[in-house]
Formats: structure tokens, C-alpha cells, sequence
């Protein structure tokens, strides 16, 4: 439940409302917004009924319903966006963030090649894989420590931060010490052990939609890190499964807007794994920016033909620097609240 204040409440009326919430058992999360304070009363065990009849208390102008099952990432509790900071880039803060690099980071070469390009095309954050979670165990699997150990160098060399997966719990806090931000997978999504472990790393989260996930389980697996403790998550429509093959996902840029309305989360599109084709990156990137997507995540090969995974999807150097051309600089689109 929302205890909204009145405008005019004062410090020992908020702190009032805050310590009648943790008697009845809640969480009480305290959002100060230009205009007035919102305090969210979190979790499942309180004594709802004592929460109502805060109604009656000095400095409240009335307490309503959480619509939704997401709570903390939800825009009825916070209705300013939340803007995310990875290595000083600001995602969320109005203007668009490119995130680019390999698939897979392959060699000292590809990785110190890629950066430099997309670098001077204009990308904002470098990424590569490191853990790669592959459909056959047979299929490259990904360097493990030695790519974080690239990543880092890349790093120092173009200034770029680094984003990077972790798959699994166990590598999460070496990952952490080379990345500036941690992918969760699309495959990952509901992998809630690691969920509550990332929630507890000092590292912006980049959550990727499942490739079979609604909306609302989306941002309920973005709950588990807020209410973890991590506020700094970006979200990624990465495509869905659908009954259509003729592209690899299906990018589901409804899910963009509507995400924007809401939660205050920011979110990016990844039109790469979204469509699995080349030639559908720059029109769907487009496409993203116009439905409110705060950044792209792309993916660029120096030779995609060479990829050691994702080449049919990724760009060459060349196309990465014509498609951010072709994007110029953007005005985020920001949605009023309900
Ligand atoms: C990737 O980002 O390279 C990747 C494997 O993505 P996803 O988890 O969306 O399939
Ligand atoms: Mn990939």
C-alpha cells in the first residue's frame, strides 16, 4: 500500500507514518518527489487494516491500493524515472545510451578493435561475453576469466565501461570486480538465487527480458533486486518467442512503451538478439528510440562471417558507425503517469 503525505507534512509527521508502518509488519519505503512524500508500506505479513487507518493521521492525504503485484519498480509508488549511473554514463537521464561489442569476447584482437570502433562511432558503454549461455554444450562457451581480464584492458584503453553476464551465483562477485555492470540473461530471468545475490553487489543490473516472459514477470524479477536491495536496474526487451521464424525473436517494442508507463525503471531494446538479422538492427532501432527505449544494446563483430557466436545478427564495424549516424542524437521519449 501508498501512504501519500500531504504537501505540507512535516519531518515528525513522515517519521510518524514510517514507524507505524514497521509496527504493523511492512517494509517502509520512503520516495521524497518534488511535490509531495509517497511512502510504500512493502510485504506480505503486516496488519493491512492498521495501514488503512493511517488515513486519520496528521500530515496524510490518503492511502491507497498498489495495483499491480510489482511494487518497489512500480511508477504508482515512484513517479519520477529512476536514472541509472554505469562508470558515469547516466541510463534513464534523457539521452540515449548505446551499449556495444561482441557477442562473445573471442580474442585480445577482436575485443581491442571492436572497442576502438564502436568507441569512436560514438557507443557509450562496451559489452562482451564472457560466460556465454549457449543452447548446445558443444557451442563456444566463452573465455571465463581471461575475457574479464580483455574487458578490463578494452576498458582502460577507450574509457569505456564494461558490461558483462553472469550466469551463475558462483562467479557473480568476480564478475563484479571486472564489470562496471552485470547482465542477467533473457535465459536467466527468473534464476531467483541469483537474483537475490546480484541484489546484494554494489553493480548496476542490466535484466534481460526471458525469452517466454510476460511483463509482469519481467518486472517481478526486477522486484526481487529492488526489494534485494539493488535500486540501479536497467530492463531489456530482447525479444519473445512467438509463432513467428521468420526472425529469431520477436522484439517486442509494445512492451517498451508500456513498460514506461509503468514502471520508473529504464529500459533499452536489443534489436540484436530480438530479430537474429543484420539488416532489421537499424530500422528496429529506430523503432525502439520512437516506442521511448532509453539505449540500444548492440552487437558488433570486426567479422561476422568469423563470430564465434552471433554473427548472422551482428554488425561490422563499418554498419555500426553508419547505423549511429543514422540515429543522431535522439530526445528520450517520457511517459506522464496514469
Ligand atoms: C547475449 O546478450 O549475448 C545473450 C546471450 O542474450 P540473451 O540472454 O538475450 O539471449
Ligand atoms: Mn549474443
Amino acid at each position: 500500500m501508498i501512504v501519500n503525505m500531504s504537501q505540507s507534512a512535516t519531518d515528525a509527521e513522515i517519521d510518524h507514518v514510517v514507524s507505524r508502518i514497521k509496527e504493523c509488519g511492512y517494509q517502509a519505503h520512503v520516495i521524497h518527489g518534488a511535490e509531495r512524500t509517497v511512502i510504500g508500506a512493502i510485504g506480505s505479513n503486516g496488519r493491512r487494516s492498521e495501514i488503512e487507518a493511517l488515513k486519520a493521521a496528521p500530515g496524510v492525504e490518503d492511502v491507497i491500493e498498489i495495483a499491480h503485484p510489482f511494487k518497489l519498480v512500480s511508477r504508482q509508488l515512484q513517479q519520477r524515472y529512476t536514472v541509472v549511473d554505469v562508470a558515469s554514463v547516466k541510463i534513464g537521464g534523457g539521452e540515449l545510451v548505446v551499449i556495444a561489442g561482441p557477442c562473445s569476447v573471442e580474442s585480445a584482437e577482436q575485443l581491442r578493435e571492436t572497442a576502438h570502433a564502436v568507441k569512436s562511432s560514438g557507443a557509450n558503454l562496451l559489452r562482451g561475453g564472457a560466460y556465454k549461455p549457449r543452447t548446445s554444450p558443444y557451442d563456444f562457451q566463452g573465455l571465463g576469466i581471461e575475457a574479464l581480464r580483455l574487458l578490463r584492458q578494452a576498458s582502460k584503453e577507450t574509457g569505456l565501461g564494461i558490461v558483462t553476464e553472469v550466469m551463475s551465483e558462483t562467479d557473480a562477485e568476480t564478475v563484479a570486480e571486472y564489470a562496471d555492470m552485470l547482465q542477467v540473461g533473457a535465459r536467466n530471468m527468473q534464476n531467483f538465487s541469483l537474483l537475490r545475490k546480484l541484489a546484494t553487489l554494489p553493480r548496476p543490473i542490466l535484466l534481460k527480458r526471458g525469452p517466454s516472459a510476460t511483463v509482469k514477470e519481467w518486472l517481478l524479477a526486477a522486484e526481487y533486486l529492488l526489494a534485494g536491495g539493488n535500486p540501479n536496474v536497467v530492463l531489456c526487451e530482447r525479444g519473445i518467442k512467438t509463432f513467428e521464424t521468420a526472425t529469431r525473436n520477436t522484439l517486442d517494442l509494445a512492451a517498451v512503451a508500456l513498460v514506461k508507463e509503468l514502471s520508473h525503471l529504464p529500459v533499452v531494446a536489443d534489436p540484436s538478439h530480438g530479430t537474429g538479422m543484420r539488416s532489421l538492427i537499424a530500422p528496429m532501432s529506430k523503432a525502439a528510440v520512437a516506442a521511448g527505449a532509453d539505449g540500444l544494446l548492440i552487437e558488433v563483430h570486426p567479422c561476422p562471417e568469423r563470430a564465434l557466436s552471433d554473427g548472422p545478427q551482428s554488425l561490422d564495424l563499418p554498419g555500426f558507425a553508419e547505423l549511429m549516424k543514422g540515429l543522431g542524437k535522439p530526445s528520450i521519449r517520457h511517459v506522464e503517469a496514469a
